[in-house]
């Protein structure tokens, strides 16, 4: 197998009384879609914001692309294109600018070819503020395409998008990891998962209760909502 792309390894986290995520340990490697499932609560934000280096694990250990997090926090998110599920654009660009200015930070990338991907081509000049939900979601996805990281991590990333919307972002995770990029996306709805995942890690009250094929989730939905 090849070096992963992610490594998460025994990791856990507590606030105050409550410990949000256990000892969790999973890996993704290059060109896999992974999701991360589980109910609300489950810890899955807690490991998104571990692994983005937005918190840091009270133990264990991530390793992004290589990096440390915890030792080159900011070398570590450079190899993250990080979609969260609120995301906060620059109301008074364009799509086209906001790429373009990433793009710029990130040491560069194509920033066409990253607005086609995500579907705004057509509307990539016009202000955000004028966007729809399911047009500000791909601008962030642009984004966080444009200078190719090695993981693109989206949170709740499909929830609550319209068809079209949720068909061109699909397709652009798809055509990302066809390109050897891996992605993460967490979710507490499996059935988005379906057509697209490789591969499903299963939270559960802060612990990893199942890490296996997506052809499983048939079998992991039982223990997804046991009742
Ligand atoms: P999920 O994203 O799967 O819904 P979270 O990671 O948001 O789960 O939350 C896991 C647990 O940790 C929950 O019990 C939640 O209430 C708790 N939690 C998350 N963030 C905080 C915080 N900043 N302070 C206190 N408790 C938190």
């Amino acid at each position: 197998m090849s070096t992963p792309v992610l490594s998460v390894v025994s990791v856990a986290k507590r606030f105050g009384r409550t410990t949000a995520v256990h000892d969790v340990s999973f890996e993704i490697q290059p060109g896999e879609l992974v999701g991360l499932v589980g109910p609300n609560g489950a810890g899955k934000s807690t490991t998104i914001k571990m692994l983005s280096g937005q918190l840091l694990p009270d133990v264990g250990r991530i390793v992004v692309g290589g990096i440390d997090v915890a030792a080159d926090p900011n070398g570590a998110r450079a190899k993250i294109g990080y979609v969260p599920e609120e995301p906060r654009l620059y109301e008074y660009l364009t799509a086209r600018e906001m790429v373009a200015f990433v793009a710029e930070i990130r040491g560069g990338g194509d920033v066409d070819a990253a607005l086609d991907l995500a579907g705004l081509g057509a509307d990539a000049d016009r202000l955000i503020r004028e966007y729809s939900q399911g047009m500000r979601r791909r601008t962030a996805l642009a984004a966080a395409l444009v200078a190719r990281p090695p993981l693109l991590v989206l949170d709740e990333a499909l929830n609550g998008l319209d068809p079209p919307s949720a068909a061109r972002v699909t397709r652009a995770l798809q055509v990302a990891c066809a390109g050897g990029q891996a992605v993460l996306l967490s979710t507490h709805v499996l059935d988005t998962l379906e057509r697209i995942a490789d591969r499903v890690v299963m939270l559960g009250a802060g612990r990893v209760i199942a890490d296996a094929p997506a052809s499983d989730l048939d079998r992991l939905r039982g223990l997804f909502d046991p009742h």
